[in-house]
Parts: structure tokens; sequence; C-alpha cells
């Protein structure tokens, strides 16, 4: 795998798009000029991994839009050190995303074929401190609760029940809420059973689905 200087020159025309589309977290946008997503791309669609755009993955999944992972990831306002559940790993682009900026990062995706591409590429980037898992997300990692952050990278028709649970009090949980569409919320656990909510802006992900699907 290869990062020449016309890849690196891409990726910073990406962030000041990214700046000039109002992302204004400096580490995030850091982190995203580091990361090749090239390398989180199939072959055919190198050309255009610089591109703001969401492209597709295999198993009809996609990797999400730049301005999606930098959004997310600025609302997720990751600490170093921070324990971090994220559900769908997808290409695994944002799970080295949440590393770079210091997470230990638990991943948990249902579609064997990515999980197994994503868990093979992230160790071969060797970034660290990245888990992956093969696991219905709906129900979490709860022997790793509770978590600091919990991202979650697909549309839930609602929040689902146990990820509230795996909190920490004073975690918070960024997730898009909705059918077709969904509105970006941020929750955060303020006492045991006790949650505030944020809400942002629209969005569209691939739907959040049950169960996990073996290749
Ligand atoms: N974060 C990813 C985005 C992937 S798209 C990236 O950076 O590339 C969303 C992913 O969520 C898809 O791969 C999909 O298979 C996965 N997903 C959907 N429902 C899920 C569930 N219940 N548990 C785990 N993963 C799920």
């Amino acid at each position: 795998m290869k990062d020449s200087y016309r890849h690196k020159g891409l990726r910073k025309q990406l962030v000041e798009q990214l700046r000039e589309k109002g992302i204004a977290d400096e580490r995030v946008l850091q982190a995203m000029a580091q990361l090749p997503r090239h390398f989180f791309l199939d072959k055919a669609f190198e050309e255009w991994a610089y591109q703001d755009k969401p492209f597709p993955i295999g198993k009809e999944q996609t990797i999400s839009q730049p301005y999606t992972v930098a959004y997310q990831t600025s609302l997720l306002e990751v600490s170093k050190r921070d324990k971090i559940l994220e559900i769908g790993t997808g290409s695994g682009y944002q799970a080295a995303i949440l590393a770079l900026l210091g997470g230990r990062v638990y991943t948990v995706e249902r579609q064997e074929l990515l999980y197994k591409k994503a868990k093979a590429l992230l160790e071969q980037l060797a970034i660290g401190n990245i888990r992956c898992y093969l696991r219905d997300g709906y129900k979490g990692l709860p022997e790793f609760a509770p978590f600091d952050k919990i991202i979650v990278t697909a549309g839930a028709e609602e929040v689902p029940k146990p990820l509230l649970e795996q909190l920490r009090i004073g975690g918070s949980m960024v997730i898009p809420v909705g059918g077709k569409a969904q509105r970006m919320k941020r929750i955060t656990k303020v006492d045991a059973d006790q949650y505030e909510y944020e809400d942002f802006a629209n969005f569209r992900f691939v739907p959040f689905l049950k169960g996990i699907n073996k290749e």
C-alpha cells in the first residue's frame, strides 16, 4: 500500500473543503489529513478517495462521507484514552480516526466479509488500540462496558437500549436516529438512568440491521 505526494495533496484539499463546510475541530481535521482514505477503498475507487462522498465497500454498505466522519467525530469530543465503542466497522476508516485521536476503540460489525477485511487492514496499518468484533451491534459489547463514548455509524430507527446502558455516567453517544433519513443526536448519560438529548443536522446512513450475516 502506497501513500504518494499526490495523495497527500488531495487529502489536504479535502481537509480544506471540510473546514469550509464548517468543521472546526483542528484535531479531527489533522487526523483526517494524516490517514490515507484510499487504503480503505477498493482499487476501483482509489481515484475518487479524496472526494467528499460515500463509496460502496461491498455487501451494499458504504464508507461514510468524509464530512459525516468529521461531523460525528467532532461531536464525540474524544479525549486521549477514552474507551470508545463503534457500531458499524464497515471499512474501518472511522475506527482508525478514533484511534489516531488517542481512543481505545472497540468496533463491531455484523457483516462477516466486512469484519474480516477491516480487521486485516487495520492490523496491517498497525495503528494500534483497535479491536474488531463480529457481532450484532444492537447488543453492544456488555463484557467491555462501560464506555466513555459510543458512536453509531448506521441509521437506527430507535436508540438501542443496551447501548444506553453501556455508557459510563458522564459519557456520551453520537447516533443518527430515524428511518429513511436521520437526525444526528448526542445523548449524554447524566445519571444511572437519566439522559440528556441534543439534536443536530440531517444525515442519510445505511440502515442499522439486526443479527449477523455470515459470508
Ligand atoms: N464506520 C464505517 C461506516 C460503515 S456503514 C466506515 O468508516 O467505513 C455502516 C456499517 O454498519 C455497515 O458496514 C453495516 O454492515 C454496519 N451495521 C449495520 N447494522 C449493524 C449492526 N446491528 N451491528 C453491527 N454493524 C451494523
